[in-house]
């Protein structure tokens, strides 16, 4: 099965169910693919008699197992994520990378244009990441030096939203291959460099400047200055689950004098925080792009930030 050029590994993974004696397997898909879960499930149940369930909860990333369905099921095939560095190994779960097979020629020679400087970083999704040393190739054609940043993920020059290690090479810009602008803006704020991003299945190429989002981060913790009640956000998800940081923090904050509680959540979104009466959050969880929260009615600051607000750290050492 294809969609946007994924491979859903179909063939492995009804392997899988029959060599592991499988009765009951479990699928998680990220939002945008739920709509071919169907088939999956009916193409699988059909070619292994395995009974399929679903997942219907979120799937964010591979700190986002449906843990409750994993409990219920032999094996759960997650798609879109790789197993990474802070995933504890478990036998029933089953990644399928989701490797997009769409040319990335078109559009890392659209993006050339875009880039300023001789060495570029090169990055991308696990989607793209085995299309990394084509671009190189054809960026050296364009007399660009690309380089491909060694990760403490599964590949170089993966990059996830907690974790642009790959993106630490000597260069003057990073070229990001993928969709959406979840990834460009976490790379630009956390290198400090400009970031082209493109697109391999729109075409599409966007500039994501650090200094224009790293200001939007410093309103956020200017406004939470001035805040003297803290909410402390305890990510529930296995993969973002940090109870000691979070509880240092609200002792760090009582010492400083700001009334702080500790909020225990799955998932952080705006309407979700209403009810609270507090004047800022710190997310000790997920740190997805931060600039998600710029939208939020009351300041979501980083534990890191907040540790600006607390006089702990200099804003510098951040950004
Ligand atoms: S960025 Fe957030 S959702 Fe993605 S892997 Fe990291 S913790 Fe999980």
């Amino acid at each position: 099965m294809k969609k946007n050029s994924y491979d859903f590994e179909l063939e492995r993974i009804k392997t899988e169910i029959k060599e592991r004696g499988a009765r009951r397997v479990g699928l998680q898909l990220p939002e945008g693919l739920k709509t071919v879960a169907i088939d999956i499930a009916g193409e699988i149940s059909k070619d292994t008699g395995a009974e399929v369930i679903i997942s219907g909860n979120s799937c964010f990333g591979a700190c986002d197992i449906d843990e409750k369905l994993e409990k219920v099921v032999d094996l759960l095939f997650h798609f879109g994520h790789t197993d990474t560095f802070y995933f504890k190994k478990r036998k029933p779960v089953v990644f399928i990378e989701l490797r997009s097979g769409v040319d990335v020629k078109p559009v890392v020679e659209k993006a050339v244009v875009k880039i300023e400087g001789e060495a570029v970083g090169l990055t991308a999704t696990v989607q793209h990441v085995h299309a990394l040393k084509e671009a190189k190739l054809l960026l050296a054609r364009y007399g660009k030096k690309a380089l491909i940043g060694k990760s403490r993920l599964k590949y170089d020059g993966q990059v996830l939203g907690c974790d642009f290690s790959s993106a630490l090479v000597p260069c003057d810009e990073i070229l990001f291959i993928g969709s959406g602008g979840f990834h460009p803006a976490g790379l630009a704020l956390y290198t400090g460099k400009r970031v082209i991003a493109a697109d391999p299945f729109t075409l599409q190429i966007s500039i994501y400047e650090p200094e224009e989002l790293r200001k939007k981060r410093y309103i956020a913790i200017a406004r939470a200055l001035d805040a003297k009640s803290i909410g402390i956000i305890i990510g529930m998800k296995s993969g973002q689950f940090n109870l000691n940081r979070a509880v240092s923090l609200r002792v760090k904050a009582i010492e400083k004098g700001l009334n702080a509680y500790l909020i225990a959540m799955d998932e952080i979104i705006a309407d979700k925080l209403l009810g609270f009466g507090v004047d800022a959050f710190v997310n000790t969880a997920c740190p997805r792009l931060a600039e998600d929260f710029v939208h939020f009615e009351k300041p979501v600051i980083s534990a890191k930030e907040f540790e600006v607000v607390l006089g702990e750290r200099r804003w510098e050492d951040i950004f």
